[in-house]
């Protein structure tokens, strides 16, 4: 009787732990399973370069950017297409690390728990995105070989139509880089939404969204710019001599003297407070792409005060959420979320389930976002001119020659929008090392936003 005991015990013993294993697999694979199909040795899902062979990317007009034939990896026909893209696409090598190849790996290939994925076959998943190819292309010919950022997306709706970054490369032709090459220093780097930069005078449009907020009578304060005033026997110095300034001229103007005043009657904290606000020290999500914070200082002696609100200092800001700010000055306060992915479907066009994440938050005052935005547009009718500019658009834009230390140039800052309700694009253009804001910065973006204009009057965006 007790071997017939001993028998049973061992038989349900063995039981026990046989559905342990399988419940332990199941585990598993339900909650690796996706790790599992995308890990880089699964032949039907990548080559033996490591390159992803499934899914394929869309521009918004439905070009791709981005398919599989014959069991290759395909960019656009077009080469500047190709460069203009190639960071927010991703190489061949996943050398990008906040590409949608990368951050939509799964997505694109397609796995799902219940079938696996879809087919053996290489087919894979669609991505949509609100790229416009062709302004891509457009932005990065304007670039012409120099380092930096363009950014441009409609404030309406949130969608961005462009996101250029160089250095940049052909992934088709993918170059040999030496180590130490300075041309594709930080190649890799998406600095549109990865890197931050000092700002410069592009600042003064936060400093100045706070002074209305916060200091009741900062439109009938007067400002006296002998081109220096001494802080706590420290200098701050502006690029002329601007004399007599009210609150608007002195915006129109850049006025260091007059906007280093400002700061010091803000203080640190609503400085600090309103660049979280206004989220230039704040992180934003790109339709799951995290972007950089940026950094102001939030401590130390007046002058610094004065220098972080004219935005030098130690003030970093990547060029991604200035352009999501000037999105919010244009949209009477109001920011409709940046993303950049529009949907998701099957290889064979069955929509996927995808929450575009569109939110409206309300950032400013309607009244105080209202002001600023026709302070911006008196900079550009009474400095820039708008003849700079394509007719018809009502360009609102501020310039940054932000000073750097050592003997570089400094880095030229164009950020604005077009208020004309036809067109409801914000940007921001950034050159590395590019010299004068107005001279470097200006023409990029007045080129690119009437090649947008041409589209939009077209009836093609
Ligand atoms: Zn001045």
């Amino acid at each position: 009787m007790k071997k017939v005991q001993r028998r049973a015990l061992s038989v349900i013993l063995i039981i026990v732990v046989l559905m342990g294993g399988v419940g332990y697999f199941t585990f598993r694979f339900i909650s690796e399973g996706q790790k599992w199909v995308n890990f880089t040795a699964n032949r039907h899902v990548y080559s033996s370069g490591g390159e992803l062979i499934d899914g394929a990317i869309y521009d918004r007009d439905e070009k791709p950017l981005l398919y599989t034939e014959d069991g290759k990896r395909k960019y656009s026909d077009n080469e500047s297409v190709r460069c203009a893209t190639m960071h927010i696409i991703g190489d061949k090598k996943g050398n990008v690390a906040k590409s949608l190849q990368k951050v939509y790996a799964d997505r694109l290939v397609g796995y799902n728990i219940v079938a696996g994925m879809f087919s053996t076959k290489i087919a894979g998943n669609k991505i949509y995105t609100t790229l416009d190819s062709d302004i891509c292309a457009a932005a990065y010919e304007q670039l012409k070989g120099k380092k930096g950022a363009v950014c441009v997306f409609n404030y309406k709706t949130g969608e961005v139509i462009c996101l250029v970054s160089t250095p940049t490369y052909d992934p088709e032709n993918p170059p040999v880089i030496a180590s130490g090459d300075d041309n594709y220093d930080g190649v890799f780097i998406n600095r549109a939404i990865s890197s931050r930069f000092p700002p410069g005078s592009v600042y003064k449009t936060v400093t100045a969204a706070a002074a209305i907020d916060t200091i009741p009578d900062i439109n009938e304060q007067t400002f006296t710019c002998n081109k220096v005033i001494n802080v706590n026997g420290q200098k701050v110095v502006c690029s002329g001599t601007h004399k007599e300034e009210n609150f608007k001229t002195a915006l129109r103007n850049s006025c260091n003297v007059a906007f280093g005043q400002i700061s010091m009657q803000l203080g640190w904290e609503t400085t600090a407070q309103y660049a979280e606000k206004l989220g230039m020290t704040t992180s934003h999500n790109l339709s799951g792409i995290a972007t950089v914070k940026g950094k102001i200082a939030s401590s130390g002696e007046l002058n610094e005060l004065a220098w972080t609100g004219i935005g030098q200092n130690t003030d970093e800001i990547n060029p991604f959420a200035m352009m999501r700010y000037m999105g919010i000055v244009a949209n009477g306060g109001i920011c409709a979320e940046p993303y950049i992915v529009e949907k998701l479907t099957t290889s064979t066009g069955i929509p996927l389930n995808y929450d575009k994440q569109t939110e409206t938050t309300r950032i400013l005052r309607q009244t105080t976002a209202d002001q600023l935005s026709d302070m911006m547009r008196f900079t550009v009718m009474n400095n820039y001119g708008d003849k700079n500019f394509p007719s018809g658009m009502e360009f609102c834009a501020k310039t940054g020659t932000a000073e750097v230390d050592g003997d570089k140039k400094s880095h030229a800052w164009f950020v604005g929008f077009t208020r004309n309700e036809k067109y409801p694009y914000a940007f921001a253009v950034f050159v590395q090392n590019g010299g004068s804001g107005y001279g470097v910065a200006r023409p990029i973006a007045a080129h690119v936003m009437s090649e947008i204009k041409k589209k939009v009057d077209q009836g093609e965006n």
